[in-house]
């Protein structure tokens, strides 16, 4: 098996849970425990009641394209075979959105409103990504 030759996200101490259910295959998301209300990317203080009280919780993965952007420039070296491809802005069920990679989709066939699950990317023993796919 060749070497992964995309960038790898740097994993801070703040999206370490995100990725630790990733390598788990499940996403979980920061969840305000004073109001419930989902956010992502993760920040210390909650956008709707400003509770800087929150916990990890596992989401149903399930969700619709937001928007999308079709890349037909190749800026990095590893993503070379792949253009033209389709970097999606899934709105997961819960509510936040996430930037994301569909898979097993045509770029042309990309479509606002498509609904889509999670999948696993597994890359290295440290890093999972999560992304996304047709439900
Ligand atoms: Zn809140």
């Amino acid at each position: 098996m060749s070497e992964y030759q995309k960038p790898i996200p740097a994993i801070t101490p703040a999206i370490a849970p995100f990725f630790a259910g990733a390598k788990r295959n499940e996403l979980v998301i920061q969840k305000c425990t004073a109001c419930g209300t989902y956010r992502f990317p993760p920040r210390d203080v909650c956008s709707n009641c400003l509770s800087s009280r929150s916990q990890w919780e596992k989401v149903s993965g399930e969700g619709e394209v937001f928007s999308y952007n079709i890349m037909h420039q190749v800026y990095h070296p590893g993503f070379a075979a792949e253009v033209p491809y389709a970097v999606v802005l899934v709105e997961l069920k819960e509510g936040p959105r996430i930037t994301s990679n569909l898979v097993g989709v045509p770029a042309n066939e990309v479509r606002i409103g498509m609904p889509v699950k999670v999948v696993f990317e597994k890359l290295s023993d440290e890093v999972t990504l999560p992304k996304f796919a047709r439900r």
